[in-house]
């Protein structure tokens, strides 16, 4: 039988797209900038739930380049 998620398909497949590295400073940059609050804090780096849209929004605010496209 095939289950069709439709969450997931809104969200591209229902994989995260964008993940978070080790390059991580914790600054907090990204929150503000992704518009589903996507983005949690961690103990030592953040991190991107499911609920990512994949837009893509808090690339450009890492100062370390931590956010990458997988
Ligand atoms: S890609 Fe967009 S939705 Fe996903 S975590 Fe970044 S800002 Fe949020
Ligand atoms: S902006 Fe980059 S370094 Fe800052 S908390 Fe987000 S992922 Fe970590």
């Amino acid at each position: 039988m095939i289950f069709i998620d439709v969450k997931g398909e809104e969200k591209g497949g229902g994989t995260v797209a964008f993940r978070i590295t080790e390059e991580c400073i914790a600054c907090g940059s990204c929150l503000d900038a992704c518009p589903v609050d996507a983005i949690k804090e961690g103990e030592e780096i953040f991190s991107i739930t499911e609920d990512c849209t994949e837009c893509g929004s808090c690339v450009d605010e890492c100062p370390t380049d931590a956010i990458v496209e997988e």
